[in-house]
């Protein structure tokens, strides 16, 4: 075995470790930002930052305010837990109907 053979099975051994080493924290931001809309983030962060990804997934916030009561709503609900407003998606563009006053009682 030569000495560049040897450089070449010591850099694939290096990048075999980071590649499967970057797996689990790839997952694990993705289900991080689940939660908050932000998997996609979560995934990335967690496959190039690794722990430091985690942490900033932690921090990140995906989700957008209801328009109606400002409380963060997650994904595309048909409906804001909060208020009770009502969506209807259209792709990313969003209708909001208010509640009825009337409903209330
Ligand atoms: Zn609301």
């Amino acid at each position: 075995m030569t000495t560049s053979d040897q450089i070449t099975t010591v850099v694939i051994c290096v990048i075999a470790v980071l590649v499967v080493g970057a797996v689990p924290f790839a997952l694990l931001g993705r289900s991080i930002g689940q939660s908050k809309n932000a998997q996609v983030l979560g995934f990335w962060l967690g496959l190039l930052l690794g722990p430091l990804g985690l942490v900033i997934t932690l921090f990140s916030d995906g989700r957008i305010p209801c328009p109606f009561c400002g409380d963060k709503i997650n994904g595309k609900p048909e409906i804001c837990k909060s208020c009770q407003t009502r969506f209807r998606w259209d792709g990313d563009t969003c209708t909001y109907y208010p509640p009825k006053e009337s409903s209330k009682s």
